[in-house]
């Protein structure tokens, strides 16, 4: 099943990945944890990743296409992929389209999480995740069950992103708006786009995404 979770930044695309990457054994290709990655390497990609994310604005298209095309060629894509911050612009969404029809296969689900714009900084700037194994959490809405230790793999350390701050939001939210929402339609056309409402809690998300997944929605 190959799936595209869209919406804009903290919208919860990363949350529920990560639980539809466990439930049903399909992973998520998170391009913004790609691009930390490289950041985190010091490799030349990586300092272009850094001045873009730092500013709130896009990588460049084609770099950005190569780069999922690289990642669905891997054994583990072989049953679908859940795609977490790609496509991000109409070239990308056309481009995702041809490497599929290439490898002969499609999108089966977008799912689009609308979240009102006033929650998304609240939820942005309250975002942590830990520093060890990656889990995500926020500091009023998702705690660590223990606080300060992580649920998944018991580590102490925590980090926050460097972009999660309010004036780079603003930016994210203007490339969300500007290059991101005009793909919409796109998978409209194509009768792929499903929308949940991402107010709900964590959970009742899951729910309604995991209906659609399963052909009861
Ligand atoms: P995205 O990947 O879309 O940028 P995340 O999944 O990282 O967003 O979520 C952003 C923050 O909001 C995280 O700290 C997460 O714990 C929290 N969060 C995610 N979904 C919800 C929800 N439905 N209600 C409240 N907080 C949420
Ligand atoms: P995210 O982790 O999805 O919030 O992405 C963090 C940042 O990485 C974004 O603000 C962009 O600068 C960059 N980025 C991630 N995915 C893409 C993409 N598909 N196209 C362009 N830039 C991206």
């Amino acid at each position: 099943m190959n799936i595209i979770l869209l919406g804009p930044p903290g919208a919860g695309k990363g949350t529920q990945a990560k639980r539809l990457e466990r439930d049903y054994g399909i992973p998520q290709l998170a391009t913004g944890d790609m691009l930390r990655a490289a950041v985190a390497s010091g490799s030349e990609l990586g300092q272009q990743a850094k001045k873009v994310m730092d500013a709130g604005e896009l990588m460049p298209d084609e770099l950005m296409v190569q780069m999922i095309e690289d990642r669905i060629s891997h054994d583990d894509c072989k049953n679908g992929f859940i795609l977490d911050g790609f496509p991000r612009t109409t070239a990308q969404a056309e481009a995702l389209d041809a490497m599929l029809q290439k490898r002969g296969t499609a999108l089966d689900h977008v799912i689009e999480l609308k979240v009102d714009e006033e929650a998304l900084v609240d939820r942005i700037t309250g975002r942590y995740s830990c520093a060890n194994c990656g889990a995500g959490y926020h500091d009023r809405y998702q705690p660590p069950k223990r606080d300060g230790v992580c649920d998944d793999c018991g580590g102490t350390e925590f980090k926050r992103r460097p972009d999660d701050n309010e004036e780079t939001v603003r930016s994210r939210m203007q490339a969300y708006r500007d290059q991101t929402a005009p793909i919409l339609p796109h998978y409209e056309q194509q009768e792929k786009l499903k929308r949940v409402d991402g107010m709900a809690d964590i959970d009742a998300v899951t729910t309604q995404i995991k209906r659609i997944l399963d052909g009861k929605a």
